[in-house]
């Protein structure tokens, strides 16, 4: 196992310039969604494994959107560890940024692009730490598999869940490693859910002046959403394991250094934003009309079925309003074992390379892995810092990358040879 670790090591010492320039090449490859257009990326991933001798199987329900899949065995039989990072990345208004969103540069130590932390760095990393170990084979044991997919942005049905729905033998294993952002001092094991709702309001409308015939639609709206306020207050029931451990200050704080200030708070909140509003026509009229979309984020320990009769209960004393669920009905709160055996061989390996162990944390947002957690299989998360991630001049250290890849690398040989 130690020769093993150190060839993989070695190898990857050797090759640094090559792999840093795969990121660069994946950065240069625009694939902004929407539209979700994953194709130049996935050219490089594709002729990335078949230079090496794969030839991975290509799922491309939309011709624009391929999903790619590849996977080696060992001599001898073990687990099956699956690996997974999506090609699509935000979309980038060039007016907003420094440099151009895909310029692949470096600057003092850092690599810029858009999709550098989410998550082409990830998916660079797994995907040279794929062909790495698939070179090394002939020391390994069990299955290794590989998967790039498109639609993740937008929850879309074109990426993972299409391959959940039609080709579900090909992305199960045993255990998911995903390398979506999360900084090296965190692993996300598990994900608040989104539960979105739009609502809309009519009344009459009437002349400005004659604010006595006719109630504003976009009034109601403001007090529909003031009272839509009071559902953060809900009771929610996580296991007490996890609430513990986002109680505990070293955690919360190490948390808060890796994902950003605030987030340790977040994680057993009910959040509310207000994405999106639009009502009236003219300033002069009391509007007949408004639209609003809220964005509801729902902690683990609260479902949408237990959140609905509440929605359901405010939305009554709202008589112009109707409203309707638009998040998918397959979202919920998910979460893997905290102390599962890739979150373990994922924190000594970060230790072993010299940082400190990264400490376990939910992801706010919302992920692939998801859907691998629904299946019954463990998913964790390992990745890059999320600060700059969705945000003009996105960028992450060079140092950091090459990180991620060597624990990438080494946490996947840990988690195969670990098991008979
Ligand atoms: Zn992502």
């Amino acid at each position: 196992m130690i020769a093993l670790e150190q060839a993989l090591l070695a190898r990857l010492k050797a090759n640094e310039a090559q792999s840093i320039a795969f990121l660069q090449a994946l950065l240069r490859a625009p694939s902004p969604n929407p539209p979700g257009d994953t194709r130049p990326a996935a050219t490089l991933v594709l002729d990335a494994l078949r230079g090496t001798g794969f030839d991975p199987t290509v799922i491309a329900p939309q011709i624009d959107m391929p999903n790619i899949v590849a996977r080696f065995d060992s001599p001898l039989p073990g687990r099956h560890l699956v690996l997974n990072g999506h090609m699509d990345v935000f979309p980038a208004a060039d007016h907003e940024w420094s440099r151009s969103p895909w310029s692949g540069e470096i600057v003092d130590g850092r690599i810029h692009g858009r999709g550098a932390c989410d998550m082409k760095g990830g998916l660079a990393s797994l995907t040279l730490a794929f062909l790495h170990l698939h070179a090394l084979r002939q020391e390994l044991r069990g299955r290794l598999t590989y998967t790039a997919v498109s639609d993740e942005e937008t929850f879309g049905p074109w990426g993972a869940r299409y391959l959940f729905e039609h080709h579900r033998d090909l992305v199960m294993g045993d255990c998911l490693l995903s390398g979506e952002p999360s900084s090296p001092q965190c692993v996300r094991f598990g994900e608040k859910s989104p539960y979105w709702i739009a609502i809309t309001v009519r009344t009459k409308g009437a002349h400005g002046a004659y604010t006595h015939a006719s109630a504003s639609a976009t009034k109601i709206a403001g007090r529909v959403v003031r009272a839509l306020e009071q559902l953060k207050k809900l009771p929610t029931r996580a296991p007490d394991n996890l609430l513990a451990m986002f109680r505990d200050p070293a955690i919360a704080q190490q948390v808060d250094e890796g994902c950003g200030v605030g987030h340790a708070a977040a994680i057993p909140e009910i959040t509310l934003s207000l994405g999106r509003i639009s009502g009236g026509l003219k300033m002069n009229m009391v509007p007949g009309e408004c639209r609003i979309e809220v964005d509801l984020r729902l902690p683990v320990g609260l479902t949408k079925e237990e959140l609905r009769p509440h929605v359901t209960r405010l939305m009554a004393k709202f008589p112009e309003a109707e409203w309707e669920e638009v998040s998918s009905a397959e979202q919920m709160p998910n979460w893997s074992d905290p102390d599962g055996e890739l979150m373990q061989i994922l924190r000594r390996t970060v230790r072993d390379q010299g940082r400190k162990a990264p400490v376990p944390v939910i992801t706010l947002g919302a992920t692939d892995t998801r859907l691998w957690r629904f299946a019954g299989v463990p998913a964790y998360v390992y990745g890059m810092t999320p600060t700059t991630m969705a945000a003009a001049d996105e960028n992450i250290e060079v140092e950091e990358f090459l990180h991620v890849l060597r624990v990438h690398t080494l946490a996947a040989a840990r988690y195969l040879m670990a098991g008979a």
